[in-house]
């Protein structure tokens, strides 16, 4: 028997036949993310097991027979991120359990296969949140996909990203061991999650972001915040196509209404006029569209004080923008003053605004930058397109920014990419230019953050890692994961005498 299937029935007697599969429809089912430049990478086996115990005990499995093991969460990565070419694939999702919520010292603990749909839900009932939502496709992705992409989404602009609310995990190592350990005030045994640092070192930022390469979480302790009761939306439309000026908004944003803002979106405005195009019931009067639209979402405990950040933020884009309506676009959007804030919103803002021909998000690019470097990169992301416009695929649509979405601290993401379809002839097309694009981020100083296998390869070949930086990363994976097995591929590093640096892209401008 080859050690696939001896490896295959010592997991069956472990989780049981009913959540262990190798056939071909299952291998299907899992072989793709939403990533249509990749093509279809078949698992050897699909694992589905229920508790931190299971897992350990199929880590040991997987180290008895060096047999890799890629985790998946609700497979929403964009970049090739959750799938496995070989080894075994391992979902989740079935560890869905809430754990506790305490809403008097405001955390919960939850298994990391549960979605951001499920948790939010239970938690709104409570008149709770996590602050920042999930993702867009937080419907079905799970915190562990959310911790392990340093996903940033609904609520960022307030409360961060991701990890910026996490107190600390679970994690199964992929030692032939299978330890578990708990990261965070759980590192002290007698203590309960309820805050991050102390204990001992931050190691649960080793975890943080990793792309599923240094350990399994299995539960995650996250902050909660009571919910909010006052909300209200704004738009603004630039009264031109001026990024000097969106910067400089942001800033001043930034600087004014600060815990006040729960979300800043400036939309293109080709974005804008690419919706206007795909409404079915145009409006009767032609809009006119001159520059981006920021949609600016206040929150306050009080609604005395929501009223006058609405107030500071009229005065502060008067000069430069008009007030903004997408009726102006879609008669059948509500007014800003009767729009209301619900789970629903928060999910289909991705839906609308950044996957704006649908079904076409693909080869994703989007990064963090300083909101000071926004007018350069933009025109470096514009410039790059026009040079190398024959070298995209047929049909392609880049787009600078498709949103650009405030942080704390001055920085923004810029939300972008290109449409790839998922046709064999365009594949490799499709792969250079997209990481093409993405060494030219990386270069100008941008940060990646959900990294899967696309993006964490191009880091690695724009040369953006030192000697010693790459040095230090391999000896602490080579602490959790002496056999290699957990990931691999991602960031290049396909073992650990690998070397990566044979991957860098020499003499690109
Ligand atoms: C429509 C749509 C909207 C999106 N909107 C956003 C957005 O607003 N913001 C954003 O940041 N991203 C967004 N994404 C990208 C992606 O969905 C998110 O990054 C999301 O957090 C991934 O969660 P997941 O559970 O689907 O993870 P998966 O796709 O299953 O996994 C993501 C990565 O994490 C690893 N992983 C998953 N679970 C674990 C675990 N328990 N332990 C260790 N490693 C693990 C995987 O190996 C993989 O590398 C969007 C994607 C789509 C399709």
């Amino acid at each position: 028997m080859s050690k696939v299937k001896d490896a295959y029935k010592e997991i069956e007697g472990i989780i049981g036949s009913d959540f262990i599969s190798d056939k071909d429809f299952m291998k299907a089912a899992y072989s793709r993310n939403v990533d249509p430049a990749f093509p279809d990478r078949w698992a050897d086996i699909i694992v589905r097991p229920e508790s931190t115990e299971e897992v350990s005990e199929i880590v040991k499995i997987a180290n008895k027979y060096k047999i890799p093991i890629v985790p998946r969460g609700g497979g929403a990565d964009l970049v090739g991120g959750s799938v496995s070419e070989g080894g075994i694939l391992m979902d989740l999702t079935r560890m869905n359990r809430i754990i506790e919520i305490d809403e008097i010292n405001y955390y919960c603990e939850v298994e990391c296969g549960i979605t951001w749909g499920a948790l939010l839900s239970e938690l709104q009932g409570q008149g709770l949140t996590t602050g920042v939502l999930g993702p867009g496709s937080g419907y079905s992705a799970t915190i562990g996909g959310g911790l392990s992409n340093s996903t940033a989404g609904f609520g960022s602009t307030k409360y961060g990203v991701i990890p910026d609310i996490c107190l600390g995990v679970e994690v199964v190592l992929p030692n032939p061991q299978g330890t578990i350990i708990r990261t965070g005030a759980a590192a002290n045994k007698y203590a309960k999650p309820f805050c991050r640092y102390g204990v001992a070192p931050d190691f649960t930022g080793l975890f943080m972001g990793d792309v599923g390469t240094m350990g399994i979480k299995t539960k995650a302790f996250l902050r909660l915040h009571p919910e909010t009761p006052f909300k209200a939306q704004r738009n603004y439309m630039l009264k031109k196509n001026d990024y000097n000026k969106v910067s400089e908004l942001l800033y001043k944003l930034r600087k004014e209404i600060r815990d006040g803002l729960h979300d800043v979106l400036v939309i293109p405005v080709i974005v804008v006029q690419l919706l206007a195009g795909m409404v079915e019931n145009k409006p009767v009067k032609r809009p006119r569209l001159k520059g981006p639209v920021f949609s600016i979402l206040v929150e306050s405990t009080d609604e005395r004080v929501l009223d006058i950040y609405l107030e500071q933020i009229e005065n502060l884009m008067k000069d430069d923008a008009r007030p903004f309506e997408w009726q102006e676009i879609d008669p059948e959007e509500p007014l800003s003053k009767d729009w209301e804030f619900n789970l629903k919103y928060a999910y289909h803002y991705f839906n609308k605004f950044i996957s704006v021909a649908p079904p076409k998000i693909s080869c994703t690019t989007c990064h963090k930058v300083p909101i000071s470097a926004l007018p350069k990169v933009a025109n470096l992301s514009n410039q790059f397109d026009i040079n190398y416009r024959d070298e995209f695929p047929s049909q392609s649509i880049a787009l600078f920014a498709t949103v650009i979405f405030l942080l704390p601290n001055g920085n923004c993401v810029v939300v972008g990419g290109f449409n790839a379809d998922n046709i064999d002839e365009q594949r490799e097309k499709s792969m250079n230019m997209w990481h093409k694009k993405l060494r030219l981020q990386v270069r100008y100083g941008g940060v990646h953050y959900w990294l899967g296998e696309a993006i964490s390869q191009s880091i690695v070949e724009a040369n953006a890692y030192t000697p010693e930086f790459i040095q230090f990363f391999k000896d602490m994976k080579k602490v959790v994961d002496p056999n290699y097995l957990l990931s691999p591929k991602k960031f290049h590093m396909y073992s650990y005498d690998y070397d990566i640096t044979q991957n860098i892209i020499k003499n690109e401008e």
